[in-house]
């Protein structure tokens, strides 16, 4: 029996249970995903402890973790991938070789489900969004940013943040260290339509980290009004809930490329259940498994 589990708060309507649910029965493994969530306000690292006693033990094969807890729970490791530290975020905990270890498939799940969705483009498209990799604005600074712009750091692109709160994508830069390939640091400027209007027309990839356009409130759109989108480009909307968010239908609009977060959520599972179980996840079936919503 594999068990599997995510602690977070609140977990009610949490995908992840499906996803690995979907993969473990493909792969006829028996096993089950469990939901641990521990509000906030909890009384002491009690149910913490007794989680990772578990996957000590073996009476637990794997964990993911999800807000609140992503950076809370890195003092319990012992061990941190050097992606999980980069980020200073774990989402996926296992034990091996006497060693519970943080990774982060966020990273890696946003990167490859962006080169997929790139390469879809060039094949119906060519040469439209080159050069490629080139400049991309992420919007938003919180948890997710700091994967997303992590990711495209890594992949060469030139990373500008806007945030309504700047000095929170200041702090992201700082923490993460990150100098870009060029010696330059990462540009912030604020989430508002003049800031926007100043570095728009050089952008080739727009990726929202806010929370803007989730349901229930999907007529929220984080791109500002009156502000004018790049002539081509891709915009890669973390939102997955409703699939057409606001910004999409926009950037539709605009004749602009998109696609919606599923495709990330998808992968950072996918690779959660492969270090969790060495076996290739099965990642048709897992997207079939959540597409519906
Ligand atoms: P978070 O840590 O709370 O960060 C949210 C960011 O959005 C913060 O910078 C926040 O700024 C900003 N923001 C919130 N409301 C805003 C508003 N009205 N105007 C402008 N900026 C606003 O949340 P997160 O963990 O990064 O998650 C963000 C979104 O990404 C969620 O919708 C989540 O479901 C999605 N997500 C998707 C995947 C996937 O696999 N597809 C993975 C991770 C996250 P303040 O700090 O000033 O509020």
């Amino acid at each position: 029996m594999i068990h599997l589990g995510i602690i977070g708060y609140p977990l009610a309507h949490s995908l992840s249970p499906r996803l690995h649910k979907a993969a473990l029965q493909e792969l006829k493994l028996e096993g089950d995903y469990g939901l641990f969530p521990i509000p906030p306000q909890h009384e002491g690292l009690q149910p913490f402890q007794e989680l990772f006693r578990k996957l000590r033990n073996g009476e637990l094969n794997g964990l993911n973790v999800t807000i609140p807890y992503k950076q809370s729970v890195i003092p319990f490791l012992d061990e941190l991938t050097p992606v999980a530290r980069a980020v200073g975020a774990v989402n996926t905990i296992y034990y091996h070789q006497h060693i519970l270890v943080g990774d982060n498939t966020d990273v890696p799940g946003f990167s490859a489900d962006l080169e997929k969705v790139l390469l879809s483009i060039e094949n119906k498209k060519p040469g439209l969004l080159e050069p490629i990799p080139s400049n991309a604005l992420v919007l938003g600074a919180g948890g997710a940013a700091r994967a997303v712009v992590y990711a495209l750091d890594r992949s060469g692109w030139q990373v500008t943040i806007a945030a309504r709160r700047p000095e929170q994508a200041e702090e992201l830069i700082k923490s993460m260290g990150l100098i870009n390939a060029f010696n330059q640091k990462i540009g912030v400027v604020n989430l508002d339509t003049f800031s926007i209007n100043g570095v728009s027309s050089e952008i080739q990839l727009i990726v929202n980290t806010t929370p803007l356009g989730m349901a229930p409130n999907v007529d929220a759109s984080p791109w500002p009004d009156g502000s004018a989108f790049p002539k081509r480009a891709l915009i890669y909307d973390l939102v997955y809930n409703p699939p057409e968010t606001a910004l999409i239908r926009s950037a539709k609009a605009a004749g602009l490329f998109t696609t919606n977060g599923l495709g990330m959520l998808v992968e950072q599972a996918a690779l959660a259940f492969e270090r969790w179980t060495g076996q290739p996840a099965p990642r048709q079936v897992m997207h079939k498994a959540v597409v519906v919503f």
